[in-house]
């Protein structure tokens, strides 16, 4: 078996969060820190998609940002095809990695500039990594990436506002192909399309993943647009990751509270009669989290144990899960 392309090792990202140093002297208050990513740790093999999923806040759009070096990391790794991602970007051969990696993100409206041409949007990549020399061959590359996320290429002389949002995010793939890369971040690229253009945007990212050898990490709140896209899926709560397991087996039999309770909340379109419940509780105050499992006040397994000790990621069966009731053969 081949080796992961993006292999992620206890992964941890702190934010301070703190009142300026004046406020925090008056007020005799101490320096807040907040864990938006603790202690993650992950692989992604090639070709393939992992979905991280969680409710907003959890600390996925955290995870992406560090992959792709937008962020730096507290603690812990990225490897990707065995090169120390950090290590690289902080190096003169950070534009190189850069080129393999690209991201994708939530709002198309908002991450394409209105007052570009698409040929400029699309041709950016091109023109920063000089891949392309000279205004016919930027043109023609244009031309065939429009044509891959099914555009035309004349769409290059049209300006952002002349698109749906649906064929803005196509824009978004488009440029993010650009540099031809082996992996794409993609940050909930379908959450602000309606319902009605997610499938084919992410039928398209689906045809390209098949045609490029693509490898995703795509992150969502939706565990239906998970269910279409994933290989593997991997549950976040509060900066966490609390169980990993491949798509059909997650959904076939979820096995951590947390991943049950999302999964009990999706509607039933197959009409089996399962009643749908909608999610439980909050997420509690990221800066002060509870002890133990962070999971336990809204947990129904939750016992004295899970209140104080914070529970270990073990492997079961294929799935690794961090739950003493699970451990324990409560559930
Ligand atoms: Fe629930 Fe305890 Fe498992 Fe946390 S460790 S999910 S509180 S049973």
């Amino acid at each position: 078996m081949s080796a992961p392309l993006v292999e992620v090792r206890d992964l941890v990202k702190t934010f301070e969060v703190s009142a300026p140093w004046l406020n925090r002297v008056i007020e005799g208050k101490p320096r807040q820190f907040v864990h938006a990513v603790d202690g993650v740790s992950f692989d992604i093999m090639r070709g393939q998609t992992l979905a991280l999923v969680g409710e907003s806040g959890c600390g996925k759009s955290t995870v992406a940002r560090l992959l792709v070096g937008l962020y730096a990391p507290t603690q812990g790794t990225v490897r990707f095809d065995g090169l120390d991602a950090h290590k690289v970007f902080a190096s003169p051969a950070a534009r190189a990695l850069h080129r393999r990696m690209q991201m994708i993100f939530q709002d198309p409206f908002a991450s394409l500039n209105p007052r570009w041409k698409v040929l400029d949007i699309v041709a950016e990549p091109l023109r920063e990594h000089g891949l392309v020399q000279g205004r016919a061959a930027v043109e023609s590359r244009v031309g065939e990436l429009l044509q891959s996320v099914g555009l035309a290429p004349a769409d290059a002389a049209k300006f952002p506002h002349q698109f749906s949002g649906g064929q803005r995010q196509r824009i978004s793939i488009a440029r993010a192909l650009a540099t031809q890369p082996e992996f794409l971040v993609c940050d909930e690229p379908t959450s602000a399309l309606d319902v009605s253009v997610q499938a084919q945007v992410l039928n398209i990212m689906k045809d390209l993943q098949r045609e490029r050898g693509l490898t995703y990490l795509f992150i969502s709140h939706n565990l239906a647009v998970v269910r279409h896209v994933a290989d593997a899926v991997g549950v976040m709560y509060l900066g966490r990751l609390v169980e990993v397991a491949p798509k059909a087996e997650l959904f076939a039999r979820p096995r951590h509270p947390y991943t049950r309770m999302l999964l009990d909340a999706i509607p039933d379109i197959r009409m089996s009669g399962r009643s749908r419940t909608p999610v439980q509780g909050e997420v509690p105050n990221p800066l002060n989290p509870p002890s133990g499992c962070s999971f336990h006040p809204r947990c129904p397994h939750a016992n004295e144990r899970c209140r104080s000790e914070r529970p270990k990621q073990l492997a079961l069966h294929g799935i690794r899960i961090a739950c003493h009731a699970v451990e324990e053969g409560r559930i």
